[in-house]
């Protein structure tokens, strides 16, 4: 029996003009996250994709489990390719659907008949297919509002498919399609989850990461670039920018009042991080943060980060518990990363009581007592890049 993968298109079926430009996305998407896994032959028709594997030893559990992470897909399923005759409808479900119809209790039939030459019309394809499953499976009764069991039968251009169980896709729209953003990637819980989400309306990630050796150590590095990896499985490739951010860090520490030492810091990653942005066509900057976590996430503090920055910043946490953020870490598998115990360059020289209220003549003052231009630049100049891509 032949076996094929279905996607169903998300929410970007419901584009008009452009729904094509969307469709090529997501299947270069797929495409690319299956290449390693054989060869595959792709079409499209009627906000479906058809995904067939060339030769039988591809792994297709291992091609649902990709495909399934990818964003613009509302749901998949496993089909059996029939040929466009009832009989083969019927023997191919009986056998193809021998296991989840032989333990359910009940079950109903739907149909799609795309190609209206086919000399069936639904509601008759139902019924003789609903009736030939009754007589084949005891076990079964129809129950046409809540059955445990849907099968389905496609009549499409050159084939007809039998399916049963459809899985829900990760929804959103295609990586790519709504141009590029600079994620500010520490090695905590929050700012994984917070690309994850941006990538999931579309945006296309790069990612940046402040380092402060010896403070920091070459592990807490690593463990970033482990998130990165892990996030490709998401979000395509990543372009990974690492800042070296010691002397301004120490320098910081030298020379401004203690309490602004954390939003003084922060006010310089967003102006190094958007410098990088604007060089890699980035339209846009994404951080984990969430109103009033921490003291430099309080409303006050943000608007004086954001006093800094010409480009928009998005902060998809905004609303969520740490309890969400965690629910979602462990869903998208970046948990267990985030959670090693390695220091993040924000919590050197924390200050013992940071300014909850700051106010931004006070932060601006206290910051202009340096010159940090000079330190910026050579930052941004001596910021390394490496490239991700999916680990298989
Ligand atoms: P996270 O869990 O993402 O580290 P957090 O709750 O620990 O977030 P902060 O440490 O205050 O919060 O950082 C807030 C945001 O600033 C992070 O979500 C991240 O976007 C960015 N950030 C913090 N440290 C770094 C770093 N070393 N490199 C890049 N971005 C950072
Ligand atoms: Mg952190």
């Amino acid at each position: 029996m032949k076996e094929i993968i279905l996607v169903k298109y998300g929410e970007m079926a419901l584009k008009g003009l452009n729904k094509k430009t969307f469709e090529d996305i997501l299947t270069k998407n797929i495409k690319r996250r299956i290449k390693s896994l054989g060869r595959f032959i792709c079409t499209s028709a009627q906000s479906t994709l058809y995904i067939t594997p060339d030769d039988d030893s591809i792994d297709l559990d291992e091609t649902m489990t990709r495909i399934g992470k990818i964003f613009g897909i509302a749901a998949l399923c496993r089909a059996c390719v029939c040929e466009k005759s009832f009989d083969d409808i019927k023997e191919k479900s009986f056998e193809y659907l021998s296991d989840i119809l032989s333990c359910a209790r009940t079950f109903k039939v739907t149909a799609k008949r795309a190609d209206k030459a086919f000399p069936m019309k639904s509601p008759e394809i139902c019924m003789e297919l609903g009736g030939a499953l009754l007589e084949r499976f005891p076990n079964l009764t129809v129950d046409v509002k809540n059955p445990e069991v849907t099968v389905t039968v496609e009549i499409r251009d050159t084939n007809a498919y039998v399916h049963a169980e459809n899985i829900k896709g990760a929804g959103g729209l295609p990586v790519g399609s709504s141009g590029k953003a600079m994620l500010l990637l520490s090695g905590g819980i929050d700012s994984p989850v917070a690309g994850w989400m941006m990538a999931k309306r579309g945006v296309h990630i790069a990612a940046i990461h402040y380092v402060s050796p010896p403070y920091t150590s070459d592990r807490a590095q690593l463990k970033v670039e482990q998130l990165c990896e892990k996030l490709t499985d998401y979000c395509g490739g990543i372009a990974f920018f690492c800042v070296p951010f010691t002397e301004i860090q120490e320098t910081i520490k030298d020379n401004c009042p203690e309490e602004f030492f954390t939003i003084i810091m922060r006010r310089i990653m967003m102006e190094i991080a958007q410098r990088i942005a604007e060089k890699d066509g980035c339209l846009a900057l994404i951080t984990g943060e969430s109103v009033g976590q921490v003291a430099s996430q309080t409303m006050a503090a943000i608007a004086c980060t954001d006093a800094v920055c010409r480009m928009p910043v998005f902060r998809p946490l905004v609303g969520m518990d740490k309890t969400e953020i965690i629910e979602t870490a462990r869903k998208i598998d970046t948990f267990d990363i985030s959670t090693l115990p390695y220091e993040d360059c924000c919590t050197v020289f924390t200050p013992r009581h940071p300014k909850v209220r700051p106010v931004l003549a006070d932060v601006e003052k206290a910051q202009n007592s340096f010159d940090f231009e000079p330190l910026i630049q050579k930052a941004v100049e001596e910021t390394e890049l490496k490239i991700f891509n999916f680990a298989r």
